[in-house]
């Protein structure tokens, strides 16, 4: 397993891969650890993930460095994100008490009903690398804290964050194996999935591995989450504060290098403001930084593989053939490493990749619609439903708007984004179940009635 720095090409370091009989000891060791990490006292579980925090604190910026160098991701933002998983952990070691608090049901004078929620076991956790520590700590925190352990298979990209994890929850004093980084490939998921010791499986990627997950858990009769793609709409109402919306439409489109599931992709904008809009966007689009990720004031970065750039430009090259127009960028750069500018595409056609594909990198579509209607139907034509922005003057309207549309989450004034205290998911092709906050923690859980006479 290679990892290799998008920046500038030059290989890190390589991994040698886990042995099925490397894997077959982890199922065994989650498998034991669970039978006592179940029975511990919540007190126990929260005090160490408060611990965890502290670690991630500690050394933050070596683990940001550490994404940096394998995925690109401009250190300031990964910075933040060391910072948001001591967040997550945080309120969890809050919180899990109240979450996870039996729930008391109506019931016959004589019995006392209460449904208590009770962990399940080895939970495997297939991970991408856009965010690789968030995305870890977002499944980690909760599910460990309920009382499950944790088998990481990290994207094949990332090995050092998936050690580097690793190691965070040894430094905090957790129990052998309670949580395991398994270096393994794609190709032995399935097996993985299908063995006994493993009872439940959550994937966050794109929707063929979330198919092949499912599928293979659903043979078991293994409960998933499922946290896929989205090409969220961005609506820009008639009535919003346009300078606002372009300067957090050009952020919301290009944090992470583009590389974000939540990221506002179509921008739907009401044909009265279209042209101010787009002239602000196209401005604070040009404005971003674009350069090595290890400077303090890079905006973009590279693309986290070449082959994904490649990707990239193969769809902003169709949709130009097919008719869109390109009105910033829409070249890979000239320079060392996978670098795609902030691009932004106007009259981009129906069905095109920049219409109906998910877009994941710096190339934004802009839509001009006639009225509010108009925008709404844009804004849900499309196969995916994880996180939607609108923005208007009127809170009211804004809410209507934002009610209207198919997603898991949806914003007013404000860029779609992942937050602890809030539940976090999509529906249609962006998978189903929710992660963070108190419906995150009781995902992976036997909620057990008890009925006491
Ligand atoms: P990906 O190719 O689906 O990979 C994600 C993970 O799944 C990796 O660990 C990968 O392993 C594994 N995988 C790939 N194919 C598999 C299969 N057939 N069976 C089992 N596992 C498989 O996705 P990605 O390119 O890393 O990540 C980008 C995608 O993730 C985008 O679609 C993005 O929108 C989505 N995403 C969603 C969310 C959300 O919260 N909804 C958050 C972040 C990202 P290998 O690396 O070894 O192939």
């Amino acid at each position: 397993m290679d990892a290799t720095n998008p920046a500038t090409g030059e290989q890190i370091e390589s991994y040698e891969e886990h042995s099925a009989s490397d894997v077959d000891d982890a199922l065994d060791g989650a498998a034991d650890a669970f039978e006592d990490w179940r029975d511990r006292p919540l007190r126990e579980r929260t005090g160490l993930l408060a611990d965890a925090a502290e670690v991630l604190r500690e050394n933050r910026d070596d683990y940001a460095e550490t994404m940096t160098r394998e995925m690109g991701k401009p250190i300031s933002q990964a910075r933040d994100e060391v910072e948001k998983c001591a967040w997550a952990c945080d309120h969890y070691a809050e919180h899990a008490s109240e979450y996870l608090a039996p729930e008391g049901h109506p019931s016959p004078p004589e019995a006392e009903v209460r449904t208590v929620y009770e962990p399940l076991g080895p939970v495997l956790a297939v991970m991408p690398w856009n965010f690789p520590f968030w995305q870890v700590f977002r499944f980690a925190a909760p599910y460990l804290t309920a009382g499950n352990v944790g088998l990481l298979k990290h994207a094949s990209n990332v090995p050092e964050c998936a050690i580097a994890i690793e190691e965070v929850f040894e430094e905090a004093g957790y129990p052998d194996d309670v949580f395991q980084s398994l270096l393994v490939g794609s190709d032995l998921v399935d097996g993985i999935l299908e063995d006994d010791r493993v009872r439940a499986a959550t994937l966050t990627g794109s929707g063929p591995a979330g198919r092949s997950v499912a599928s293979t858990a659903g043979e078991q009769l293994k409960k998933t989450v499922l946290e896929l793609g989205g090409s969220d709409p961005f609506v820009v109402l008639d009535d919003a504060d346009v300078a606002a919306a372009a300067e957090t439409g050009a952020w919301a489109r290009n944090l992470n290098s583009g590389q974000s599931c939540i990221a506002a992709k179509r921008f739907v904008v009401h044909t009265d403001v279209y042209d101010e809009f787009l002239d602000r966007f196209v401005e604070e689009v040009e404005s971003l930084t674009v350069g090595d990720p290890m400077d303090e004031d890079t905006d973009v970065g590279p693309q986290a593989r070449e082959g994904l750039l490649e990707d990239l430009h193969e769809q902003v090259s169709e949709s130009v053939d097919a008719g869109a127009e390109v009105l910033t960028g829409g070249e890979p750069m000239d320079r060392e490493g996978a670098f795609y500018p902030p691009t932004v595409l106007v009259d981009v056609p129906e069905g095109c990749p920049a219409d109906s594909e998910e877009v994941f990198g710096p190339a934004a579509a802009v839509y001009e619609v006639d009225d509010e209607a108009a925008a709404i139907e844009k804004a849900n034509d499309t196969e995916f439903g994880l996180g939607a922005s609108v923005w208007t003057e009127d809170r009211d309207r804004g809410e209507r708007v934002a009610r209207r549309i198919d997603a898991g989450c949806t914003y007013v004034n404000q860029l779609v984004k992942s937050d602890p205290r809030v539940p976090f998911g999509g529906v249609k092709d962006s998978g189903y179940g929710r992660e963070l906050s108190g419906a995150g923690i009781r995902e992976f859980v036997n909620r057990k009635t008890v009925w006491v006479e």
